[in-house]
């Protein structure tokens, strides 16, 4: 399961009792969605949920992510810079919109992944041009780490670290913040409700009826946008409360995003890794379903989809040693016939 920070399985079942999510919980689940069970790709989604009153008490090391407020680092030693998330069309600092854990079991190198998706909050810079108003970034750590696993001695040390972030930094955990922080929510992770769960045989071949997300690429002219929409809506509605998609899952290669029009994103569009050359694939989608928890009236989308190597290559230490941070890109997909609006960078 991918979907819990800072650790390998191993050193997190060892974990549990220190307060973290139930892996127990996890594996049960997992294997209730088996992958040969299942005949559509696994998707995990994400729920907004209110964040501990005692804000030292949400474990970046544990939690899916969260939502808005200021960004908690996956190492507090290397945080990112005001200039690291400016918009490109008014040259404010960005605010976090949301911050995923994303550990991968598989890379060393990544046994601790964090990414953080920020938009600038000026009315009409989204809209304008989505490339200029979305930055993603991607930081990753061998776990154990300096962090992890929990001590008193590790837990003092990042809180140390936290309280001594520069002050007058918008990216700073105190809030005298240019960029208003949006509230701040937890997210919490579920699969997504499998639509014929209540099939006795579950092996048994899926009725050739559906209308896959698939098949939104093929949908004609005419009636393409609504048939896309139509799924996307119908897809939404086994979880009406999901803000988020995870994609990430173990045995799913080449896994496809619920597209807001029948204009989809053709993997030529997305740019290659500027590390290794690798594709990048669809990780996650954040969803308008987020919007009405942001109280933010001019700041709308219907879909944002962040890709990520698909090779979750090893990024080189910033100046100093510090934990480094790679680029990713974001796409801002609308309902509207006018389709994908390019979003990197
Ligand atoms: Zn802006
Ligand atoms: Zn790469």
């Amino acid at each position: 399961m991918q979907l819990r920070g800072g650790a390998s399985v191993e050193v997190a079942d060892e974990e549990e009792e220190a307060g973290g999510e139930g892996s127990d919980a996890y594996e049960a689940e997992e294997d209730e969605y088996d992958d040969d069970e299942i005949d559509e790709d696994e998707v995990e989604l994400g729920l907004v949920k209110p964040m501990p009153a005692n804000r030292d008490e949400w474990d970046i090391d544990f939690a899916v992510g969260k939502v808005g407020g200021v960004p908690r680092w996956l190492d507090p030693r290397a945080p990112l810079a005001p200039e690291d998330v400016e918009c490109a069309t008014c040259h404010k600092t960005m605010a976090l919109l949301l911050q995923v854990n994303s550990p991968d079991d598989e890379r060393p190198h990544a046994a601790a992944r964090s990414l953080y998706l920020f938009a600038c909050r000026s009315p009409g810079c989204l809209a304008k041009d989505p490339a200029q108003a979305l930055r993603v970034w991607r930081t990753q750590m061998e776990s154990p780490n300096a962090f992890f696993p929990h001590t008193d001695e590790t837990q003092k040390e990042r809180k140390r670290l936290e309280d001594a972030l520069e002050p007058n930094s918008a990216l700073s955990s105190k809030p005298s913040t240019p960029a208003r922080p949006w509230p701040e929510f937890d997210i919490g992770a579920e699969p997504e409700p499998y639509e014929e769960s209540y099939l006795p045989d579950p092996a048994a071949p899926a009725l050739d009826n559906e209308e896959g997300t698939e098949d939104a690429t093929s949908a004609d002219t005419k009636t393409g946008v609504d048939r896309a929409f139509l799924q996307f809506q119908e897809r939404l509605e086994r979880e009406p409360k999901q803000v988020l998609r995870f994609y990430r899952i173990p045995g799913v290669d080449d896994p496809q995003p619920l597209w807001a029009s029948s204009k989809t994103i053709s993997p030529s569009e997305v740019p290659t890794c500027e590390l290794c050359r690798s594709e990048r694939k669809v990780e996650f989608q954040v969803l308008s379903t987020l919007l009405s928890s942001l109280s933010d009236d001019s700041f709308e989308f219907d879909s944002l989809l962040v890709y990520t190597c698909a090779n979750n290559c090893a990024i080189p230490p910033r100046e100093g040693g510090k934990t480094g941070w790679a680029c990713e890109v974001a796409f801002k997909q609308d309902f509207a016939a006018e389709g994908v609006k390019f979003g990197q960078r």
